[in-house]
């Protein structure tokens, strides 16, 4: 019966790394499949450069004409380099990319082809949209959609296909990508911060959000992973003991990396050069085959673009390596989760880190600012925050105690909270010359000292300030980044108008210095924002008690946090910046609340497929032969039979309770499927998921998990927790 188990075991223990070729220098790898600038002064005429550096710098269209001189020298670059294909390479709110292939190739009649890629083609594509989700919105407007080239995110070529970044929207132009709106957040943050950064400099003519994200994943091997239809279907396990030894004794964490796991890596990281994504950081997590991966940061579009790519290739280059990478924010109850931390700062053209200290007073007054003013935006919009990384498989992580809480806070270290409370101090109206020295010189302009002796971590919090960014945690390791970043970063675009508007009105109506009314506003949002700033250990269950006497909110699952992405206050705000309008949040909202039903169905399914068919017929089987084990013993010891099968009936009658609840807890799972499935409303219906399905699948999975500690090793189906987490 375990034959299969058996098998794959056998097959993983006899594995050898796979042989990479690995000679060439990764600098001199880097950015060779990409268009990038170099690439483009080579190949384009010098109007159609100029044209798409200028679409990078102010987001203006590029003329058609244009992109036709763009077409060509890319067609050309594409083709030198073997490629024979073309995509425009798109997110649509399915979670993964998405692509369709034509080739360059045409004919032009009398049985001769040539190699065609025009302007129109490389601007505009019409794949078959109907089956990506678009919560109604093609329903109720149009039937099609197209996508359309992001010129601020290079081209490049997998294998031997030129990718076209791209956005994806429908024909009356409503987003049904993660990557229009973020765009859209990038440009309404770009200038609110702009206009607030030239209090401090007139020079400043550009801001871009910069990311760094740190990917988690689970590397199993192909075979371990076919043979549990849960992983398999789920990408997590669904049931399975913790092993004896789990990660309690930490010696994972940071440990050499296995080698077949490094020939992996090596091999990712050769592929990722040459896409010019910049991976820089890999090592080992906290979980046995658990594994980190983090770039050099980048513009915020690029990043989530590099992102996306990345885990897409993860995924192919494990093939080679016979491993499958699980992505799941909780593949193994009890073991550690996977997450995405999200680094994230502002930065000027004119070099300056707007989150990182200066070396003069008026500088850290800017990084004050900025500062304060992210803070404050968090604070605003705490359950906006939690929304937009709420999902099924992140509610798994969210909350259990080695994540962050689904309690959004922020952490700023002991030092910066002495700035804080002093600034809080500042006299109302106009500040006296001493005041302002005193200010300048012991507060402000002690700022970078401070921080740079600054050790304090907390790796406890869901929004950290770590020395010159704030730093994400709570963000899900399946998650688009494109989510949380347009969120953030259209917050914060909010806040910084509002900053602006007020420290202006103070300076016109009030005669105020500039200076005096930076200091005047900033003190106001100090105070206010106070409740998000908690020091302390966020695991803690104090820390929810006093988040609740905070105000804050605790959305635990995915329907309840999804109800800030449509409230009032976001379609505002979304609509203010132009973010968002009404329809495209709502069609978000219903898009996400049906993939959360679909998961958690799907996931109900498999887990009564697995109770059903391999866990109860194992149980029965093992049971069978403890039952011809106590008749065997009747024959021979008739009436003592008892003193010897005493142990063994306890068993079988253990075994008997199991299988009874798990099989009563299958059947009424599936009432309870079949009572949510007749729900019209899909939010309502989103919510009998989470309260009435999903509970079921801790109490049978607890029966199931108690029947493999007492079957037969020899003959359970379905790979152990040691197995899978252990062998190499
Ligand atoms: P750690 O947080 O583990 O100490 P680092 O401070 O080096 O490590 O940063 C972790 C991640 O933060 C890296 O991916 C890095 O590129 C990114 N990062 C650093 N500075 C910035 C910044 N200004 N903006 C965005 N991301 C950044
Ligand atoms: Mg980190």
């Amino acid at each position: 019966m375990a034959t299969l188990r058996f098998q794959a075991l056998k097959e993983t223990l006899n594995r050898k790394p796979v042989e990479i070729e690995d000679k060439e220098r990764r600098s001199e790898l880097f950015g060779r499949n990409v268009f990038s600038e170099s690439v483009m002064r080579q190949f384009l005429t010098k109007e159609a450069y100029q044209s798409v550096k200028e679409a990078n710098f102010t987001g203006k269209k590029i003329d058609r004409t244009i992109a036709d001189h763009i077409s060509t020298g890319m067609k050309e670059w594409a083709i030198s380099k073997g490629a024979t294909h073309y995509t425009h390479w798109f997110q649509p709110l399915t979670g993964s990319t998405a692509e369709k292939h034509d080739a360059f190739f045409e004919t032009i009649g009398d049985g001769l082809a040539i190699e065609k890629f025009g302007g129109n083609q490389l601007v505009q594509q019409e794949p078959d949209a109907s089956s990506f989700p678009h919560g109604g919105i093609r329903n109720t407007f149009e039937a099609r959609g197209y996508t359309a080239w992001d010129p601020t995110s290079p081209a490049f070529i997998y294998g031997t296909t030129l990718c076209i970044p791209s956005v994806f929207v429908s024909y009356t132009g409503e987003a049904l990508d993660y990557k229009t709106p973020l765009l859209r957040a990038l440009q309404a943050v770009d200038q609110a911060a702009t206009d607030v950064a030239k209090y401090f400099d007139k020079n400043v003519s550009k801001v871009q959000a910069t990311l760094g994200w740190e990917q988690e994943y689970f590397l199993i091997d192909s075979a371990l992973a076919a043979s549990r239809p849960d992983i398999q279907l789920a990408g997590r396990t669904l049931l399975g003991h913790s092993p004896a030894k789990g990660q309690q004794l930490d010696d994972h964490y940071f440990g050499s990396i296995p080698s077949r796991v490094l020939a992996y890596m090596r091999d990712l990281e050769k592929e990722c050069m040459l896409l010019g994504i910049p991976v820089k950081t890999r090592h080992n997590e906290v979980a046995p085959n658990q594994f980190e991966l983090a770039p050099i940061f980048e513009e915020a579009n690029l990043a989530v673009d590099h992102n996306s790519l990345l885990m897409d290739i993860m995924q192919r280059v494990a093939e080679r390596h016979n491993f499958v990478v699980l992505f799941h924010e909780k593949p193994f109850a009890g073991i550690n989760g996977s997450g995405k931390h999200n680094n994230w700062s502002l930065s000027t053209d004119t070099g300056v880190n707007l989150l990182s200290p200066g070396t003069t007073p008026m500088k850290n007054l800017q990084f004050l600012t900025f500062f304060v003013n992210t803070i404050t935006a968090v604070y605003d919009n705490e359950e906006l925050l939690r929304a937009s990384i709420a999902s099924a498989s992140n509610d798994f992580r969210l909350g259990a105690n080695e994540a962050p809480p689904a309690v959004i806070s922020t952490f700023i270290g002991s030092q910066l909270t002495k700035v804080l409370d002093e600034l809080e101090k500042v006299t109302d109206g106009k500040l006296s010359p001493q005041e302002k020295t005193e200010l300048k010189l012991n507060v402000v302009g002690k700022i970078p000292e401070i921080l740079l002796d600054n050790t304090d971590r907390n790796r406890t919090s869901s929004f950290a300030f770590t020395g010159n960014k704030f730093e994400f945690r709570a963000v899900g390791s399946t998650a688009n980044c494109a989510q949380p970043m347009t969120v953030l970063n259209s917050i914060v675009a909010k806040q910084l108008k509002e900053f602006k508007k007020e420290v202006d009105a103070l300076i016109k109506d009030k005669k105020m210095k500039k200076d005096d009314a930076i200091f005047n506003v900033l003190r106001e949002y100090i105070k206010k924002s106070k409740n998000i700033r908690f020091e302390g250990d966020g695991y803690s269950e104090a820390w929810e008690k006093e988040a609740k006497k905070r105000g804050l909110s605790n959305n635990r699952s995915t329907p309840e946090a999804l109800k800030a992405l449509v409230s009032e206050k976001t379609i505002a705000l979304f609509k203010e910046l132009e973010v968002m309008n009404r329809v495209e949040v709502e069609a978000r909202h219903e898009i996400e609340l049906e993939e959360y039903i679909m998961r958690i169905q799907i996931e109900s399914r498999i887990l009564g497929d697995i109770a059903r068919n391999h866990v109860i017929p194992t149980a029965i089987a093992y049971q069978n032969i403890l039952i011809k084990n106590v008749k065997g013993l009747k024959q021979i010891f008739e009436a003592d039979f008892k003193d010897h099968s005493k142990e063994q009936i306890k068993i079988i009658t253990e075994i008997s309770t199991h299988i009874e609840k798990i099989n009563s807890g299958i059947t009424e799972m599936i009432d309870a499927r079949k009572k949510v499935n007749k729900v019209e409303d899909v939010e309502e219906k989103a919510f009998g998921y989470s309260k009435e399905v999903k509970p079921y699948f801790e109490t049978i999975r607890y029966h199931c998990d108690k029947l493999e500690l007492l079957i037969d090793d020899e003959i359970w189906p379905l790979m152990k927790y040691r197995e899978l987490l252990f062998t190499r």
